[in-house]
């Protein structure tokens, strides 16, 4: 069975009715890395939601990063995309 959020195959991790990876759960629910950040257009921000060349799943992965490190989103300066990399 395949995430219905990134299409990859779901793991041992994933509530079976949720059909979701954890971390697909949390951009669809917190938003995107960009979004939490507050740098995304919703917030007049630069950042599009979802990084370039990154994956779904990628990207999700980034927005748990984000959202389980709270104290970064509060001291992110602009430009904090450099840190990511
Ligand atoms: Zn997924």
């Amino acid at each position: 069975m395949d995430c219905s959020y990134c299409g990859e195959p779901l793991d041992w991790r994933c509530a079976p009715a949720t059909k979701l990876h954890p971390e697909c759960m949390t951009r669809i629910l917190m938003g995107s890395a960009a979004h939490q950040l507050k740098d995304c257009r919703h917030f007049g921000g630069r950042q599009p939601e979802d990084p370039p060349g990154l994956t779904l799943r990628q990207s999700a992965w980034m927005a748990l990063e984000v959202f389980n490190r709270p104290m970064l989103a509060l001291a992110a300066p602009a430009g904090w995309e450099a840190e990511m990399s």
